[in-house]
């Protein structure tokens, strides 16, 4: 990643009186928190501003899982720094985040092929092959009677945390701590160098940090147009879990290989795309990632499609619903899940890159991950953003 200026000064006493701080940030998603987290850890006074009362955006709507080993690049040195800061956020605010790794299924040669060619890639590191029988087993399921399973990679540097736990627990740990407020239910309507304009009053900070995600196009129009910034929508549900299934580990399958960098970069990749037009055409018009992951109650979530619109319609399409569900039935075995819950998730999506970090102003700097990675990447970026290693998009 090129340098440029932090968004950030270096540290100062963290002294300023009520309604300044060294860092105001905008949003309290995992991003805006994450922020918080290092800049307090950097000795700097924060405030938080949400509009909501409390985090409802994408940071609460996902799988929970940190998908470290399947990026590639300068994403995967931001994910492996993320991982370290995610490991020291759940240590101080006392949420679950578990070194469970990612399970991905492979049930046709092709796919296996593209495991082994990562792990050759990887030198090992990071990706560990898996039989059929091994596969089978972690994923609760007594016996191969089906006989679809051909084998597996388990990734153990991915991450797993609970995503309706850490961001609130992660939000509460921070109001606690000395030199940092949030100021939930205010809504930003402007930022210029040293003041947000929100619908409570002006809030004032040497530098600005604006985490909104898909919706800085509501505060920045031409940026996100620029940008090429879209919401991505996507379905979602809760499941309970099978008997047997019980692992932390994020399960993942032939259509996320076609989803993720590591992945789309074997040679195998291009086969396994045709291998999948030709037998689920459906499940990839949809843009579907089928993969799930339990979270601590046991129940599980499953998912998702994808939908690309620059304004979100509030409808979620039964099809795509029962396409999704019934694919991870069919991954663990079972006949159909018991679903609980579902909803519809958002995030912000870009061709331009995965990344939008523009400095808008002296000390203003808009920072939206466009790529469906935020949770992974979160605090990767918050550590580059403090050491000014954060490329800056133009
Ligand atoms: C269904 C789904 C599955 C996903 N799966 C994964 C995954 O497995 N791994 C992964 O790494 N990532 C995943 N992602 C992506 C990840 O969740 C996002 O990239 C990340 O949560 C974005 O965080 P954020 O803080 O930028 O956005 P958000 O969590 O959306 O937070 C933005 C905050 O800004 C606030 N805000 C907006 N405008 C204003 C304003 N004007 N004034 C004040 N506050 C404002 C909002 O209320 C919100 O709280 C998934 C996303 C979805 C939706």
């Amino acid at each position: 990643m090129s340098s440029t200026a932090p968004a950030t000064a270096p540290a100062v006493t963290r002294s300023l009186a009520p309604g300044h701080s060294d860092l105001v940030i905008v949003g309290a998603g995992i991003v805006g928190l994450a922020h918080a987290f290092e800049a307090l850890a950097n000795g700097l006074s924060v405030t938080v501003v949400e509009r909501d009362r409390q985090p409802v955006g994408a940071s609460v709507r996902n799988f929970g899982h940190c998908c470290i080993s399947a990026q590639e690049g300068d994403l995967l040195g931001l994910a492996r720094r993320s991982r370290a800061g995610w490991l020291r956020a759940a240590r101080a605010a006392g949420f679950w985040a578990a070194e469970a790794g990612a399970l991905v299924v492979a049930r046709s040669a092709t796919e296996a092929a593209v495991l082994e060619e990562l792990h050759a890639e990887r030198g090992g590191r990071g990706v560990v092959l898996r039989t059929a029988a091994e596969t089978a087993q972690a994923l609760g399921r007594a016996s191969d009677a089906a006989g679809d399973l051909v084998g597996g990679a388990f990734l153990p540097d991915d991450l797993r945390v609970n995503p309706r736990e850490a961001t609130p627990a992660l939000a509460r740990w921070i109001e606690r701590q000395p030199g940092a407020r949030i100021l939930w239910g205010t809504a930003v309507t402007g930022v210029e160098s040293g003041t947000v304009h929100t619908t409570r009053g002006p809030v004032h900070g040497e530098r600005i940090l604006v985490c909104v995600g898909h919706d800085v196009d509501y505060l920045f129009p031409d940026l996100a147009e620029e940008h090429e910034v879209r919401r991505c929508r996507l379905t979602m549900a809760r499941a309970v879990a099978p008997e047997g299934f019980r692992t932390d580990s994020a399960v993942l399958t032939a259509t996320s290989m076609l989803r993720y960098d590591a992945f789309t970069a074997q040679p195998s990749a291009a086969r396994l795309r045709e291998e999948v037009v030709g037998h689920s055409p459906e499940l990839l018009g949809i843009g579907a990632n089928v993969m799930f992951t339990r979270l601590p109650d046991g129940s599980v979530l499953v998912g998702d499609s994808h939908h690309y619109d620059t304004t979100t319609p509030p409808f979620i399409d039964e099809r795509t619903f029962e396409l999704l569900t019934g694919a991870v039935a069919g991954v663990l075995g079972v006949e159909r899940l018991r679903i609980l819950e579902r909803w519809q998730g958002v995030y912000a999506s870009s061709d331009r890159g995965p990344l939008l970090v523009r400095d808008l102003a002296p000390g203003v700097r808009v920072l939206s991950v466009t790529s469906g990675i935020g949770m992974t990447l979160s605090f990767g970026l918050a550590a580059a953003t403090f050491d000014g290693a954060l490329a800056v998009t133009r």
